[in-house]
């Protein structure tokens, strides 16, 4: 819808959101499936095979609560969780939001650093994690830390009262500009975006016969909320693959008849690429779902191609903000290169980047949304807030866009300084101030270039120091020695000097269109 109010141009979705039904998180995903389908199968560890029916979810949730509890856990404690995607990941998650307390899930694939530095960030009074992860632990002083086995017990405590708008989850973000953060998302946050997610057309979304495959990670904001939490609140079944590879997703999708894979778009390219396809059984899948970052118009065609009974469905949200848009593409493809219709309860203003004024169908400018999910802010740092979200409640996404006449949402740029590598995020800062603690780095910066595997690589500009003779391989290994692996530098280019402003900020753009035009 188009609302136009003075200078004000605001986009909303047709459907308004659905009230409430629920003022916990927990709650609302467990409540009303398990009791309606107490004897399905709620989660299966696609590794082991082991399969869990909502009825045994309840009682898993309800011991492992308990043990928590007896652990000390209490009403609005942070409870830093490091695990791969394993069915224990969910119930401590539901088990702790159900104690009023707050998860804050951390990548598996993070340094020791990071850990310490997100424990800190988070306030965390507890880490829950798995056994090959205890060695990042070892300089952490008093933190108690549990293993995931360990949080059982009987006395299943009282629940305490939680509010809509109390926190239930922290997820580390490097949000539009400079190091990581911790997002505040409420209960409301995710019950809006799951019951948002849920309002698709019927066949478009999760139903309660589906059998789903949880690839993406669960740290992630789409892992946790979109794929996890709103199947079981769907009362679907979801397979738990822990790691990534391509043959161990494809045997999963035959062996378990998968219905719903929610992948990201590098999957979905080595899925159009690989001669290994052919050798598996996909038939089941009837919806391939992709989001986190931006997928190619050619890969998404050839994916129709190969999967010509499939729904492609693609979503855009961010940290910030789980759940904008969700574009269908089925047999008349006629949503190609958008990121879809805005979901309920969704607002857009197209920002003209240089006025300020809200922009017209067609024009692009910078997405600003204002949605009952959209983050309370950054925990303890007011200033990192007060540049993402303004007075009026407007979530600057520092993406740029457009919406067309048809409402249809698309993407055409990112103006914020994160690179999504593999859908992860890297973020330019952190990798330059590491560089320029090298003896040999004068100045340095990090811009994305295109791939069309990665979909974006890192790419450092790096000044030598007069006298020195560093080269790309030296930059490579100086930087992939100290941060998680998909953070690495994949390419280095020197030069003579990096475009700053007067202020000293790194004209990263004008780098960027000098990047293209040259290489
Ligand atoms: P994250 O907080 O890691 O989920 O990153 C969010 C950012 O990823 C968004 O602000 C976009 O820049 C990008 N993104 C997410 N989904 C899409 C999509 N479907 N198409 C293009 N970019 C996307």
């Amino acid at each position: 819808i188009l609302d136009k109010d003075g200078d004000e141009i605001v986009y909303r979705s047709l459907k308004p959101l659905p009230p409430l039904a629920h003022s916990n998180l927990a709650s609302f995903i467990l409540q009303d499936a398990c009791i309606k389908y107490e004897t399905r199968t709620a989660m299966v560890n696609g590794a082991t095979g082991d399969e869990y029916t909502y009825g045994e979810l309840r009682e898993w949730v309800a011991s492992t609560a308990a043990g928590l509890t007896a652990l000390g856990v209490k009403q609005h404690d942070v409870v830093l969780v490091l695990s791969p995607n394993l069915p224990e990941f969910p119930v401590i998650y539901l088990a702790v939001l159900f104690l009023g307390a707050i998860v804050a899930p951390s990548n598996p694939l993070g340094m020791e650093s990071d850990i310490v530095k997100q424990v800190k960030q988070s306030n965390a009074r507890f880490v829950v994690t798995v056994p090959e992860q205890l060695s990042k632990f070892q300089t952490f002083g008093r933190i108690p830390i549990i293993l995931i086995e360990d949080a059982g017990a009987e006395n299943i405590p009282a629940y305490p009262q939680t509010q809509a708008n109390d926190t239930c989850t922290l997820l580390f973000s490097s949000g539009t500009t400079g190091l990581s953060k911790a997002v505040q998302l409420t209960h409301e946050n995710f019950i809006s975006a799951i019951t948002a997610y849920n309002t698709l057309e019927p066949g478009q979304s999760t139903m309660e016969t589906d059998v789903c495959l949880a690839i993406i990670p669960m740290f992630h904001v789409y892992g946790l909320g979109i794929v996890m939490l709103a199947t079981l609140e769907r009362g679907a079944s979801v397979v738990i693959m822990p790691r990534y590879s391509l043959p161990q997703m494809l045997s999963y999708i035959e062996k378990y008849r998968i219905t719903v894979a929610t992948i990201v778009p590098p999957i979905i390219v080595s899925l159009v690429k690989s001669a290994e396809v052919a050798k598996y059984d996909l038939s089941s899948l009837r919806i391939i779902a992709t989001g986190a970052a931006s997928l190619r118009q050619d890969t998404m065609e050839a994916c129709a191609t190969m999967f010509p009974q499939c729904i492609l469905r693609q979503g855009y949200g961010m940290t910030e903000l789980p759940l904008i848009s969700f574009s269908v593409v089925e047999k008349e493809r006629l949503q190609w290169g958008s990121v879809g219709v805005l979901v309920p309860g969704i607002e857009v203003r197209v920002t003209d980047v240089e006025t300020g004024r809200a922009l017209p169908p067609l024009a692009s400018g910078e997405l600003w949304i204002r949605a009952p999910m959209v983050m309370t802010g950054y925990l303890n740092n007011p200033e990192a807030t007060a540049a993402t979200k303004d007075s009026q409640g407007w979530l600057h996404t520092g993406d740029l866009g457009h919406v067309d006449t048809n409402g249809l949402l698309f993407i055409v740029d990112r103006l914020k300084e994160i690179i999504k590598y593999k859908a992860n995020q890297v973020a330019p800062g952190e990798l330059e101030s590491i560089m320029l603690t090298h003896p040999s780095i004068l100045d340095v910066a990090v811009i994305p270039i295109p791939d069309e595997e990665a979909g974006e690589l890192p790419c450092a500009y790096v000044v030598r120091r007069e006298g020195t003779d560093i080269n790309e391989i030296h930059v490579m290994d100086f930087v992939g020695k100290q941060v998680a692996p998909y953070k690495k530098v994949r390419k280095v280019i020197f030069t003579e000097s990096i475009p700053k402003s007067t202020t000293g900020k790194i004209l990263r753009r004008i780098l960027i269109e000098r990047h293209h035009r040259t290489q």
